[in-house]
Protein backbone atom coordinates (compact mmCIF):
# COMPACT_ATOMS: atom_id res chain seq x y z
CA UNK A 1 0.00 0.00 0.00
CA UNK A 2 1.33 4.01 -0.90
CA UNK A 3 1.59 5.90 2.01
CA UNK A 4 1.04 9.89 1.25
CA UNK A 5 5.21 9.99 1.34
CA UNK A 6 5.68 7.62 -1.27
CA UNK A 7 3.72 9.72 -3.65
CA UNK A 8 4.19 13.34 -2.57
CA UNK A 9 7.41 13.17 -4.46
CA UNK A 10 5.79 13.39 -7.70
CA UNK A 11 4.60 16.70 -8.88
CA UNK A 12 1.43 15.02 -10.54
CA UNK A 13 0.29 14.30 -6.75
CA UNK A 14 1.51 17.42 -4.70
CA UNK A 15 -1.49 18.88 -4.66
CA UNK A 16 -4.48 15.64 -4.31
CA UNK A 17 -5.90 14.38 -1.81
CA UNK A 18 -4.00 11.68 -0.37
CA UNK A 19 -7.68 9.64 1.03
CA UNK A 20 -8.81 10.02 -2.55
CA UNK A 21 -5.42 8.50 -4.68
CA UNK A 22 -5.83 5.59 -3.11
CA UNK A 23 -7.87 2.20 -4.33
CA UNK A 24 -9.58 0.91 -1.11
CA UNK A 25 -8.85 -2.69 -1.47
CA UNK A 26 -5.79 -3.04 -2.40
CA UNK A 27 -3.74 -0.12 -1.61
CA UNK A 28 -2.83 0.80 -5.40
CA UNK A 29 -3.52 4.05 -6.57
CA UNK A 30 -7.30 3.89 -8.13
CA UNK A 31 -7.98 3.74 -11.95
CA UNK A 32 -8.60 7.43 -12.30
CA UNK A 33 -5.70 8.84 -10.91
CA UNK A 34 -3.42 6.24 -12.43
CA UNK A 35 -4.97 6.95 -15.97
CA UNK A 36 -4.69 10.68 -15.44
CA UNK A 37 -0.62 10.14 -14.16
CA UNK A 38 -0.29 8.08 -17.62
CA UNK A 39 -2.03 11.03 -19.65
CA UNK A 40 -0.07 13.66 -17.73
CA UNK A 41 3.19 12.16 -18.76
CA UNK A 42 2.07 11.91 -22.90
CA UNK A 43 0.97 15.67 -21.98
CA UNK A 44 4.77 16.50 -20.81
CA UNK A 45 5.58 14.40 -23.71
CA UNK A 46 7.98 11.95 -21.33
CA UNK A 47 8.82 8.84 -22.13
CA UNK A 48 7.53 5.63 -19.78
CA UNK A 49 6.65 1.79 -20.37
CA UNK A 50 2.66 0.84 -19.47
CA UNK A 51 1.66 -2.38 -18.52
CA UNK A 52 -1.40 -4.32 -17.82
CA UNK A 53 -1.36 -7.06 -15.10
CA UNK A 54 -3.95 -8.97 -15.23
CA UNK A 55 -4.62 -12.15 -13.03
CA UNK A 56 -4.99 -15.62 -14.33
CA UNK A 57 -8.01 -17.53 -13.98
CA UNK A 58 -9.18 -15.13 -10.78
CA UNK A 59 -12.91 -16.11 -11.46
CA UNK A 60 -11.92 -19.75 -10.79
CA UNK A 61 -10.28 -18.40 -7.55
CA UNK A 62 -13.35 -16.45 -6.27
CA UNK A 63 -15.64 -19.36 -7.52
CA UNK A 64 -13.24 -22.11 -5.58
CA UNK A 65 -12.30 -20.21 -2.33
CA UNK A 66 -15.22 -17.34 -2.00
CA UNK A 67 -14.94 -13.96 -2.42
CA UNK A 68 -13.45 -13.05 1.20
CA UNK A 69 -10.26 -15.18 -0.56
CA UNK A 70 -10.14 -12.95 -3.80
CA UNK A 71 -9.84 -10.23 -2.25
CA UNK A 72 -6.99 -11.03 0.06
CA UNK A 73 -5.56 -12.22 -2.91
CA UNK A 74 -5.77 -9.00 -4.68
CA UNK A 75 -4.82 -6.80 -1.92
CA UNK A 76 -1.84 -8.84 -1.23
CA UNK A 77 -0.77 -8.98 -4.77
CA UNK A 78 -1.08 -5.28 -5.12
CA UNK A 79 1.05 -4.87 -1.90
CA UNK A 80 3.94 -7.29 -3.53
CA UNK A 81 3.47 -5.23 -6.77
CA UNK A 82 3.87 -1.89 -4.77
CA UNK A 83 6.77 -3.13 -3.57
CA UNK A 84 8.61 -4.79 -6.51
CA UNK A 85 8.11 -1.43 -8.59
CA UNK A 86 9.19 0.59 -5.77
CA UNK A 87 10.90 3.70 -7.48
CA UNK A 88 10.79 2.40 -10.94
CA UNK A 89 7.47 3.39 -11.61
CA UNK A 90 3.99 3.35 -10.02
CA UNK A 91 1.22 1.06 -9.77
CA UNK A 92 -2.19 1.63 -9.97
CA UNK A 93 -5.49 -0.93 -10.17
CA UNK A 94 -7.28 -0.74 -13.58
CA UNK A 95 -10.41 -2.83 -12.17
CA UNK A 96 -11.48 -6.19 -11.19
CA UNK A 97 -8.32 -8.13 -11.33
CA UNK A 98 -6.65 -5.83 -13.55
CA UNK A 99 -3.85 -3.56 -12.43
CA UNK A 100 -1.77 -0.48 -13.91
CA UNK A 101 2.06 -0.80 -14.03
CA UNK A 102 3.60 2.27 -15.34
CA UNK A 103 7.54 2.16 -16.05
CA UNK A 104 9.26 5.56 -15.48
CA UNK A 105 11.72 6.45 -18.35
CA UNK A 106 13.07 5.33 -21.76
CA UNK A 107 13.45 1.46 -22.02
CA UNK A 108 14.38 -0.72 -24.95
CA UNK A 109 13.02 -3.99 -25.83
CA UNK A 110 15.35 -5.79 -23.91
CA UNK A 111 15.30 -3.65 -20.90
CA UNK A 112 11.40 -4.07 -20.81
CA UNK A 113 11.92 -7.74 -21.30
CA UNK A 114 14.53 -8.08 -18.62
CA UNK A 115 12.24 -6.05 -16.55
CA UNK A 116 9.03 -8.51 -16.92
CA UNK A 117 11.20 -11.25 -16.75
CA UNK A 118 13.02 -10.71 -13.54
CA UNK A 119 8.90 -10.19 -12.06
CA UNK A 120 8.11 -13.22 -13.53
CA UNK A 121 10.84 -15.44 -12.05
CA UNK A 122 11.49 -13.68 -9.22
CA UNK A 123 8.58 -15.53 -7.11
CA UNK A 124 8.14 -12.46 -5.06
CA UNK A 125 4.82 -11.10 -6.81
CA UNK A 126 3.55 -13.68 -9.05
CA UNK A 127 3.77 -17.99 -9.91
CA UNK A 128 3.86 -18.12 -6.39
CA UNK A 129 1.54 -19.37 -3.53
CA UNK A 130 -0.90 -17.11 -1.66
CA UNK A 131 -2.40 -18.23 1.61
CA UNK A 132 -5.66 -17.81 2.77
CA UNK A 133 -6.14 -19.94 5.89
CA UNK A 134 -5.35 -23.39 5.36
CA UNK A 135 -5.49 -22.54 1.80
CA UNK A 136 -2.49 -21.96 -0.43
CA UNK A 137 -3.29 -20.35 -3.78
CA UNK A 138 -0.90 -20.31 -6.38
CA UNK A 139 -1.34 -17.17 -8.41
CA UNK A 140 -0.31 -16.36 -12.23
CA UNK A 141 -0.71 -13.68 -14.42
CA UNK A 142 -0.71 -12.26 -17.95
CA UNK A 143 1.28 -9.11 -18.65
CA UNK A 144 0.89 -6.81 -21.95
CA UNK A 145 2.88 -4.08 -22.12
CA UNK A 146 3.92 -1.35 -24.39
CA UNK A 147 6.25 2.54 -24.34
CA UNK A 148 4.99 5.81 -24.96
CA UNK A 149 6.39 7.47 -27.56
CA UNK A 150 7.86 4.15 -29.28
CA UNK A 151 4.58 2.47 -29.96
CA UNK A 152 2.04 4.94 -29.55
CA UNK A 153 1.10 8.43 -30.22
CA UNK A 154 -1.19 9.59 -27.90
CA UNK A 155 -3.31 7.59 -24.81
CA UNK A 156 -5.86 6.12 -26.94
CA UNK A 157 -3.38 4.52 -29.27
CA UNK A 158 -1.47 3.35 -26.00
CA UNK A 159 -4.23 1.32 -24.79
CA UNK A 160 -5.11 -0.24 -27.81
CA UNK A 161 -1.87 -1.56 -27.88
CA UNK A 162 -1.56 -2.84 -24.69
CA UNK A 163 -4.84 -4.44 -25.00
CA UNK A 164 -3.40 -6.09 -28.25
CA UNK A 165 -0.23 -7.75 -26.06
CA UNK A 166 -2.47 -8.55 -23.14
CA UNK A 167 -4.66 -10.63 -25.83
CA UNK A 168 -2.11 -12.01 -27.51
CA UNK A 169 -0.85 -13.30 -23.81
CA UNK A 170 -3.99 -14.65 -23.13
CA UNK A 171 -4.39 -16.30 -25.99
CA UNK A 172 -0.93 -17.55 -25.93
CA UNK A 173 -1.85 -19.59 -22.69
CA UNK A 174 -1.74 -17.02 -19.51
CA UNK A 175 1.44 -16.94 -17.37
CA UNK A 176 3.44 -14.74 -19.43
CA UNK A 177 4.32 -11.35 -20.85
CA UNK A 178 3.73 -9.93 -24.18
CA UNK A 179 6.10 -6.93 -25.16
CA UNK A 180 4.30 -4.39 -28.14
CA UNK A 181 5.93 -4.93 -31.03
CA UNK A 182 4.55 -3.55 -34.01
CA UNK A 183 4.90 -6.17 -36.65
CA UNK A 184 4.29 -9.21 -34.35
CA UNK A 185 1.04 -7.33 -32.93
CA UNK A 186 -0.74 -4.69 -35.24
CA UNK A 187 -3.21 -6.74 -36.58
CA UNK A 188 -4.35 -8.69 -33.83
CA UNK A 189 -8.35 -7.71 -33.59
CA UNK A 190 -8.41 -7.65 -29.70
CA UNK A 191 -12.32 -8.28 -29.86
CA UNK A 192 -11.77 -11.87 -30.94
CA UNK A 193 -12.89 -13.74 -27.91
CA UNK A 194 -11.38 -17.57 -27.02
CA UNK A 195 -14.68 -18.99 -28.39
CA UNK A 196 -14.57 -17.13 -31.53
CA UNK A 197 -10.63 -17.98 -32.21
CA UNK A 198 -11.73 -21.43 -31.76
CA UNK A 199 -14.13 -21.24 -34.34
CA UNK A 200 -11.99 -19.64 -36.52
CA UNK A 201 -9.35 -22.41 -35.91
CA UNK A 202 -12.07 -25.14 -36.77
CA UNK A 203 -12.76 -22.70 -39.89
CA UNK A 204 -9.08 -22.83 -40.65
CA UNK A 205 -9.03 -26.84 -39.96
CA UNK A 206 -12.00 -27.30 -42.67
CA UNK A 207 -10.30 -25.67 -45.17
CA UNK A 208 -7.52 -27.42 -45.34
CA UNK A 209 -9.11 -30.34 -45.28
CA UNK A 210 -11.13 -29.57 -48.15
CA UNK A 211 -7.76 -28.23 -50.38
CA UNK A 212 -6.28 -31.31 -49.57
CA UNK A 213 -9.13 -34.03 -49.81
CA UNK A 214 -7.17 -35.94 -52.47
CA UNK A 215 -4.09 -36.53 -50.92
CA UNK A 216 -2.91 -38.92 -48.62
CA UNK A 217 -3.67 -39.45 -44.88
CA UNK A 218 -0.11 -38.01 -43.73
CA UNK A 219 -0.09 -35.24 -45.48
CA UNK A 220 -3.09 -33.83 -44.70
CA UNK A 221 -2.55 -34.61 -40.76
CA UNK A 222 0.96 -32.87 -41.53
CA UNK A 223 -0.86 -29.98 -42.67
CA UNK A 224 -3.34 -29.61 -40.29
CA UNK A 225 -0.56 -30.10 -37.43
CA UNK A 226 1.45 -27.10 -38.56
CA UNK A 227 -1.64 -25.06 -39.14
CA UNK A 228 -2.92 -25.32 -35.46
CA UNK A 229 0.91 -24.62 -34.12
CA UNK A 230 0.65 -21.76 -35.97
CA UNK A 231 -2.01 -20.31 -34.75
CA UNK A 232 -1.74 -21.15 -31.34
CA UNK A 233 1.90 -20.35 -31.24
CA UNK A 234 3.10 -23.93 -30.33
CA UNK A 235 6.07 -25.26 -30.70
CA UNK A 236 5.52 -28.43 -31.80
CA UNK A 237 2.83 -30.38 -32.55
CA UNK A 238 2.95 -34.45 -33.16
CA UNK A 239 0.53 -36.91 -33.90
CA UNK A 240 1.62 -40.38 -32.86
CA UNK A 241 0.26 -42.82 -34.98
CA UNK A 242 -0.55 -46.75 -33.79
CA UNK A 243 2.23 -48.59 -35.82
CA UNK A 244 4.50 -45.97 -33.27
CA UNK A 245 5.37 -43.66 -36.61
CA UNK A 246 5.32 -39.77 -35.83
CA UNK A 247 4.25 -37.07 -38.16
CA UNK A 248 5.88 -33.57 -36.33
CA UNK A 249 6.07 -30.29 -37.27
CA UNK A 250 9.53 -30.57 -36.22
CA UNK A 251 11.75 -32.00 -38.72
CA UNK A 252 14.10 -32.72 -35.93
CA UNK A 253 11.78 -34.72 -34.05
CA UNK A 254 11.99 -38.69 -34.16
CA UNK A 255 10.45 -40.61 -37.07
CA UNK A 256 9.29 -43.30 -34.49
CA UNK A 257 8.81 -43.73 -30.79
CA UNK A 258 8.94 -46.98 -28.60
CA UNK A 259 6.73 -49.23 -27.11
CA UNK A 260 7.46 -48.02 -23.57
CA UNK A 261 6.30 -44.42 -24.58
CA UNK A 262 2.94 -45.15 -26.01
CA UNK A 263 2.54 -47.22 -23.02
CA UNK A 264 3.41 -44.22 -20.99
CA UNK A 265 1.43 -41.87 -23.15
CA UNK A 266 -1.59 -44.34 -22.39
CA UNK A 267 -1.30 -44.59 -18.57
CA UNK A 268 -2.23 -40.61 -17.95
CA UNK A 269 -5.43 -40.90 -19.41
CA UNK A 270 -8.08 -42.37 -17.50
CA UNK A 271 -9.91 -45.11 -19.48
CA UNK A 272 -13.47 -42.53 -20.11
CA UNK A 273 -11.28 -39.40 -21.19
CA UNK A 274 -9.99 -38.38 -24.37
CA UNK A 275 -7.15 -35.80 -22.79
CA UNK A 276 -4.43 -35.21 -20.31
CA UNK A 277 -3.44 -31.83 -19.37
CA UNK A 278 -0.69 -32.19 -16.57
CA UNK A 279 -2.21 -29.57 -13.84
CA UNK A 280 1.66 -29.45 -13.00
CA UNK A 281 4.24 -30.41 -14.82
CA UNK A 282 7.13 -30.43 -11.98
CA UNK A 283 4.92 -32.48 -10.12
CA UNK A 284 4.46 -35.22 -12.85
CA UNK A 285 8.38 -34.92 -13.58
CA UNK A 286 9.32 -36.02 -10.07
CA UNK A 287 6.39 -38.79 -10.14
CA UNK A 288 7.31 -40.14 -13.03
CA UNK A 289 10.94 -39.87 -14.03
CA UNK A 290 10.45 -41.02 -17.84
CA UNK A 291 8.29 -37.85 -18.28
CA UNK A 292 11.83 -35.81 -17.01
CA UNK A 293 13.79 -37.63 -19.69
CA UNK A 294 11.41 -37.15 -22.60
CA UNK A 295 10.83 -33.29 -21.75
CA UNK A 296 14.32 -33.02 -21.37
CA UNK A 297 15.55 -34.62 -24.11
CA UNK A 298 12.78 -32.60 -26.46
CA UNK A 299 13.91 -29.32 -23.88
CA UNK A 300 10.21 -28.88 -23.47
CA UNK A 301 8.71 -27.44 -20.80
CA UNK A 302 5.27 -28.65 -21.06
CA UNK A 303 2.94 -30.86 -22.83
CA UNK A 304 -0.49 -31.97 -23.62
CA UNK A 305 -2.27 -35.05 -25.25
CA UNK A 306 -5.12 -36.89 -26.44
CA UNK A 307 -5.67 -40.82 -27.46
CA UNK A 308 -7.96 -42.11 -30.40
CA UNK A 309 -9.15 -44.99 -28.65
CA UNK A 310 -12.01 -46.87 -29.72
CA UNK A 311 -13.01 -50.78 -28.28
CA UNK A 312 -9.41 -51.07 -26.20
CA UNK A 313 -8.02 -50.09 -29.87
CA UNK A 314 -5.54 -47.09 -29.73
CA UNK A 315 -5.41 -45.35 -33.28
CA UNK A 316 -3.13 -42.57 -32.15
CA UNK A 317 -2.11 -39.72 -30.05
CA UNK A 318 -2.10 -36.01 -30.37
CA UNK A 319 0.60 -34.15 -28.39
CA UNK A 320 0.56 -30.39 -27.90
CA UNK A 321 4.44 -29.14 -26.84
CA UNK A 322 5.54 -25.90 -24.97
CA UNK A 323 9.24 -24.68 -24.92
CA UNK A 324 9.00 -21.47 -23.84
CA UNK A 325 6.56 -20.86 -21.31
CA UNK A 326 5.00 -22.80 -18.52
CA UNK A 327 1.60 -22.70 -20.30
CA UNK A 328 -1.76 -23.29 -18.43
CA UNK A 329 -3.34 -25.19 -20.68
CA UNK A 330 -7.32 -23.85 -21.31
CA UNK A 331 -10.38 -25.46 -21.88
CA UNK A 332 -9.98 -24.07 -25.66
CA UNK A 333 -7.23 -26.45 -25.70
CA UNK A 334 -8.82 -29.36 -24.56
CA UNK A 335 -11.57 -28.67 -26.68
CA UNK A 336 -9.52 -28.59 -30.14
CA UNK A 337 -7.35 -32.04 -29.14
CA UNK A 338 -10.64 -33.80 -29.04
CA UNK A 339 -11.71 -31.94 -32.34
CA UNK A 340 -8.56 -32.89 -34.16
CA UNK A 341 -8.66 -36.91 -32.49
CA UNK A 342 -12.03 -37.15 -34.36
CA UNK A 343 -11.04 -35.89 -37.32
CA UNK A 344 -7.97 -37.39 -37.56
CA UNK A 345 -9.71 -40.84 -36.57
CA UNK A 346 -12.06 -40.10 -39.82
CA UNK A 347 -8.76 -39.37 -41.76
CA UNK A 348 -7.40 -42.53 -40.98
CA UNK A 349 -10.25 -44.85 -41.44
CA UNK A 350 -10.90 -42.86 -44.91
CA UNK A 351 -7.91 -42.64 -46.24
CA UNK A 352 -4.39 -43.96 -47.41
CA UNK A 353 -1.45 -42.83 -45.50
P1 LIG B 1 -8.37 -14.48 -17.30
O1 LIG B 1 -7.27 -15.45 -17.07
O2 LIG B 1 -8.85 -14.50 -18.71
O3 LIG B 1 -8.05 -13.12 -16.83
O4 LIG B 1 -9.56 -15.08 -16.46
P2 LIG B 1 -10.27 -14.45 -15.19
O5 LIG B 1 -11.02 -15.52 -14.51
O6 LIG B 1 -9.26 -13.70 -14.39
O7 LIG B 1 -11.33 -13.57 -15.93
P3 LIG B 1 -11.78 -12.12 -15.76
O8 LIG B 1 -10.60 -11.21 -15.80
O9 LIG B 1 -12.84 -11.93 -16.77
O10 LIG B 1 -12.46 -12.13 -14.35
C1 LIG B 1 -12.08 -11.32 -13.34
C2 LIG B 1 -12.91 -11.68 -12.14
O11 LIG B 1 -12.49 -10.91 -11.05
C3 LIG B 1 -14.37 -11.39 -12.29
C4 LIG B 1 -14.83 -10.99 -10.94
O12 LIG B 1 -15.60 -12.02 -10.38
C5 LIG B 1 -13.56 -10.87 -10.12
N1 LIG B 1 -13.45 -9.63 -9.40
C6 LIG B 1 -13.50 -8.39 -9.88
N2 LIG B 1 -13.32 -7.49 -8.90
C7 LIG B 1 -13.17 -8.20 -7.75
C8 LIG B 1 -12.97 -7.87 -6.36
O13 LIG B 1 -12.88 -6.69 -6.00
N3 LIG B 1 -12.85 -8.86 -5.48
C9 LIG B 1 -12.93 -10.17 -5.85
N4 LIG B 1 -12.80 -11.11 -4.92
N5 LIG B 1 -13.14 -10.53 -7.12
C10 LIG B 1 -13.25 -9.56 -8.07
MG1 LIG C 1 -8.04 -12.16 -15.01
Amino acid sequence: MYRASDLKKYEYFKNIDYNFVLDSLTGTIARTYILDFAKDLIKKNEEFTMAIFDIDNFKMINDTYGHKCGDVCLEEVGNNLVSYINDDGLVGRFGGDEFIIILFGKRNYDEVRAYLFDLFNGEQVIKRNYYYGDKEIFITATVGCASYPKDARNYDELFLTIDKTLYRGKTKGRNCFIIYVEEKHKNINVYNKDSSRLSYIFGGIRNIYIENFKKSSDVIIKKIIEYCAKELGLCEIAFIKNDRTVISTNPNSKHEIKDECIDLLDSFIIEDEEVYIPSDVCLLRNRVPQVSKFLDEKRIITFAESRIKYNKKIYGFTLFFENQIERIWQDSHKSLLMYLDNLFYIILKTKKS
